[in-house]
């Protein structure tokens, strides 16, 4: 075997959403492109913002002399500093480029943040539904990932937390907007979610990182704002352009450590060098110069919104269950059989791709992304009818 048990175990009990990607793959030969309705990944349709194309268009009529070059691996200080910036207004702290290192997306951030640190054997908290790429993140570095359940609505249970930290709990890794519930933390429940982690810190006399993935933050809907972490000063945030901008090929994202966390410098060094150390050596140059400018734009979320209610309205008709996404691109519904798997089957016969509630630790749900075109939404209806009547829903 040329290949690690380790890795080839994760790549059997892995991705759903690979094998959902590969069975739509097969139905779309059979049946047509135009014929099978694929809501199975998160991968945008929506094209970049114009001011994108403005950027790229500027840099390659007015190149600047090196900028192809190797740079410090946390990035140019310039795109350092205009992420500072606009998260200094959306969060009211006082961030600096000092704070900030650009990264390979939000998977590099991550990678980057758990390698910097953890040790072989603590442990990382994840809240299941999760994005579940978390696991291997957490596993190449050696971590040990602790999964717990939320409420009803997707919410952490703070006791349930507060019972499962322990001194070897070196993390809480919280993704809102969340893939792939859609729901949103409010301020109160961050208030009492760093509390919670304060006290404990206090308990055991060590530093418990709030590791927010904001992959989504600006994908939100009904006017709300997504609350800030950085109460926190042991918070990092991790995040990417690859949804906000509609850039998830591109690869450019950034951490944000706060800046007010103890030895602040010393983790901002690990991080710079686990950069380097893990290969990425540093995020994409010609990436980082275009995004410089466009930190406060964003694709439509209002196109987004439109195609979430056109999703929701329709599937609460039909009688499925669904918790009402408040941002992300994604809707978690009941599945109205036990087996997710079975169900998702059910979706494939009449040509509807999802990804099974377990592809993200919770069985008994299923995964639609509406980040797809209206012809794609609108074909898919027409199944989830069918379906829902084979189930009596309604
Ligand atoms: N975090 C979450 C919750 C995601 O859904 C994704 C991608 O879908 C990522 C991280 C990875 O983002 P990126 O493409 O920027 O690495």
């Amino acid at each position: 075997m040329s290949i690690s048990n380790n890795v080839q175990r994760r790549m059997v009990e892995g991705s759903w959403i690979r094998k959902m990607f590969e069975e739509g793959t097969l139905l779309k030969q059979r049946y047509g492109e135009e014929n099978v309705y694929d809501l199975s990944l998160g991968n945008p349709v929506m094209e970049p913002p114009p001011e994108f194309v403005q950027e790229l268009k500027q840099l390659a009529t007015n190149p600047s002399p090196g900028m192809h070059r190797y740079m410090g691996n946390a990035g140019y200080p310039e795109t350092r500093a205009a992420v500072a910036e606009q998260l200094c207004l959306e969060t009211g702290v006082k961030l600096t480029v000092n704070d900030i290192v650009m990264t390979c997306g939000a998977a590099g951030a991550a990678n980057v943040v758990l390698k910097t640190i953890l040790n072989p054997g603590e442990e990382i908290i994840l809240l299941a539904p999760y994005f579940m790429e978390y696991d291997n993140y957490i596993d190449n570095h050696e971590g040990i990932p602790k999964v717990l359940p939320t409420d009803e609505q997707f919410m952490p249970k703070l006791d349930t937390l507060e019972a499962a930290i322990t001194a070897k709990t070196k993390g809480i890794i919280i993704n809102s907007p969340n893939n792939p519930t859609g729901a949103v933390y409010d301020e109160d429940l961050i208030h009492h979610l760093v509390d919670l982690l304060i006290k404990k810190e206090e308990q055991y006399g060590t530093q418990i990182f709030l590791i927010s993935d904001e992959a989504y933050r600006k994908i939100i809907y009904d006017g709300l704002k997504c609350p800030p972490i950085l109460h926190h000063r042991h918070s990092i945030i991790v995040t990417s352009h690859s949804k906000d901008l509609a850039l998830p090929g591109e690869r450019i994202g950034y951490i944000a450590v706060h800046p007010e966390c103890s030895q602040q410098a010393e983790l901002m060094s690990g991080l710079i060098f686990c950069n380097r150390a893990l290969g990425y050596v540093n995020a994409p140059a010609l990436m980082q110069q275009a995004v410089r400018n466009l930190q406060h734009v964003t694709v439509s979320v209002a196109e987004y919104q439109r195609k979430r209610d056109f999703l929701y309205n329709h599937l609460i008709e039909m009688g499925y269950s669904v918790v009402k996404p408040r941002g992300a691109f994604y809707m978690f519904p009941k599945s109205p059989q036990e087996d997710d798997v079975a169900f998702v089957r059910e979706l494939q016969q009449c040509n509807v791709l999802v990804v099974p509630g377990r592809g993200f630790g919770a069985p008994g749900y299923f995964r639609v992304s509406y980040c797809v075109h209206d012809r794609t939404l609108e074909g898919s209806i027409d199944g989830f009818k069918k379906t829902a009547q084979k189930f009596n829903l309604c």
